[in-house]
């Protein structure tokens, strides 16, 4: 049991790094996977940061599974977890196509994921930057700054097309 009188910790953000590139351009294999089953395509993995050991993975399931907890990075957290067989991930580094939204940038926290490395950022939810900077909360007892703009073209480019073709009704992308 932990609780308030954890010491803080905290990750500073750094610079991407040629694994984070590596992973990332995975999760948007994971994001296309998504887009093929008709959902927001977003992918994530949680890789060890240490050895490049991929932990966890997972893609946008909310419409597949009709669960509001279905995003990409917390299936991946939940994965990652049972994985290593701890819910501390202080070792691990997300890497995720969309910037988090308020629910994943606080399971980052509460897992104390150790590095957050983002794609594209996402104006309307994302809470790393975009509304909010939930994960550098100084009164949170674990802080992470994102490492975010990896291929962020790409990442984002994907959600482009797949809310394009949904306006012109021609279905998956
Ligand atoms: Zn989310």
């Amino acid at each position: 049991m932990t609780g308030p009188t954890d010491t803080p910790s905290s990750a500073g953000a750094g610079a991407a790094t040629a694994a984070d590139e590596a992973m990332m351009r995975r999760a948007l294999g994971l994001a296309e996977l998504a887009a093929t089953l008709g959902e927001v395509p977003v992918g994530a993995v949680v890789y060890r940061t240490a050895d490049g050991t991929v932990l966890g993975e997972g893609f946008n399931r909310r419409e597949t599974d009709n669960d509001p907890l279905g995003h990409a990075e917390l299936i991946a957290l939940s994965a990652a977890a049972r994985a290593v067989g701890d819910w501390r991930l202080n070792d691990c580094t997300l890497v995720v196509t969309l910037e988090p939204c308020a629910m994943c940038a606080g399971a980052v926290v509460n897992a104390r994921v150790g590095r957050l490395v983002f794609g594209a950022r996402d104006p309307k939810a994302g809470a790393c930057g975009s509304l909010m900077r939930l994960t550098e909360d100084a009164r949170l007892n674990h802080r992470v700054t994102p490492v975010e703009g990896v291929l962020a073209d790409a990442c984002g480019d994907l959600l482009r097309t797949f809310f394009r073709s949904l306006r012109s009704g021609t279905g998956g992308v």
